[in-house]
């Protein structure tokens, strides 16, 4: 099942055909590959096989919306006949005859209805997934963590371990099908008498028949259930990361498997740090006389302690230092990403006196002038307004 041919492919119709389009698709197709007609090809029954299932989900409409939702994954519910009972083969091999070998077609349709998907029983449906989102921080990107979380999902029902039926009742054998599961019909076409194996409508399909449904789960199979799962989240992951956590879907019925769990990871926003993939940024403010005379400042780094970044002399606002390997490991890789950190140089809003007066001295040192209004005019007004 794992390889299997995209159904779209098979035909050689484009996702959006419509019926006519792979009917006739299949029609020629099948035709071409009709294994009376391909005598020495022994695998031209394999591709007549592959063919008839294509176009055996492609043209219900339920199915080929399973299908496009789920890929091969929606159809594990079905079983061959299910599917090729879809088609009316009287109707594609209208007027058609294959050398006149009507024995053989019908022993090809035996052979073709005879088998079942990987063995998998009728009525056995694969449990569902489950999605969920995870809030992790930036932090816990950093150093990955593991995370414990609820999940509510449908579990075998302890009281009939997914049976069904209440404990110590009767199940009894179909009569239709004598247990079977499936009933076996015979249709007469223009190219001769051949049998078709289809699901028995009495015990639909599972050939027995549950006199009292369990009290429990109400027959089922299934009941709800709150597990506390504990998800190792690895290092690196970004928002929109998904985590598959096998079996911890919905579990299966009738000896089906579970589905699994995907964890969609959303990151939360950083106070400090501005992510890139595996890089930070941040952004440092340093005063003018820092940015002058140059400084070591102390900047927070993801892990929690700090580093030093040297700020030469003359630095200008916008100036980016790279921190090497303070970023975050990459999820896949061992490599770490770099923090960036950008200063902008701070303007004081306010000074005292002194310091005015120290920054005038500062300007006529060099040499510059400086247009603004006399600090009397100020005081004149701040006095105009007491
Ligand atoms: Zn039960
Ligand atoms: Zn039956």
């Amino acid at each position: 099942m794992a390889d299997k041919r995209d159904y779209y492919e098979v035909l050689g119709v484009d996702k959006n055909a419509d019926k006519k389009t792979i009917k006739k698709a299949y029609r020629k197709l099948a035709m071409k590959y009709h294994p009376d007609v391909n005598k020495d090809d022994p695998d031209a029954e394999e591709k007549f096989k592959e063919l008839s299932e294509a176009y055996g989900v492609l043209s219900d409409d339920d199915k080929r919306q399973r299908y496009d939702q789920f890929g091969h994954a929606g159809m594990e519910g079905f079983s061959q006949e299910d599917i090729f009972n879809n088609i009316n083969f009287e109707d594609i091999f209208r007027g058609f005859s294959f050398g006149g070998s009507q024995g053989g077609f019908g022993s090809i349709f035996e052979d073709l209805f005879g088998g079942g998907f990987g063995g998998s029983p009728r009525n056995a449906y694969a449990g569902r997934d489950l999605m969920q989102t995870i809030e992790v921080t930036l932090e816990e990107v950093a150093s990955g963590v593991t995370k414990d979380l609820d999940i509510r999902h449908q579990k075998s029902c302890p009281h009939c371990h997914g049976s069904r039926a209440e404990p110590g009742s009767d199940v009894k054998t179909c009569t239709n099908c004598n247990g079977s599961g499936q009933v076996r019909q015979v249709q007469n076409t223009p190219l001769g008498q051949f049998s078709t194996v289809s699901a028995c409508p009495q015990c639909n399909g599972e050939g027995k028949i549950i006199e009292t449904p369990c009290s429990e789960c109400k027959g089922r199979g299934l009941t709800p259930t709150t597990n506390k799962i504990s998800i190792p989240i690895p290092a690196g992951v970004e928002t929109g990361s998904k985590l598959r956590v096998s079996g911890e879907g919905d579990d299966g019925i009738n000896g089906a498997p579970p589905g699994d769990l995907y964890i969609t990871i959303k990151v939360l926003p950083h106070d400090l740090f501005m992510r890139d993939g595996q890089h930070l940024y941040y952004d440092l403010p340093i005063s003018y006389v820092q940015a002058c005379l140059g400084s070591e400042v102390e900047v927070p780094t993801i892990d929690g302690s700090s580093a030093t970044v040297k700020i030469p002399a003359g630095t200008q606002s916008g100036t980016t230092f790279k921190l090497r390997g303070e970023g975050i490991k990459h999820v896949n890789w061992s490599g770490k990403g770099n923090l960036y950190v950008k200063t902008h140089v701070v303007v004081p809003k306010k000074l005292s006196d002194k310091q005015k007066e120290i920054l005038e001295e500062f300007a006529s040192v060099s040499g510059e002038e400086i247009s603004h209004v006399k600090q009397g005019f100020f005081d004149k007004v701040k006095e105009s307004l007491k």
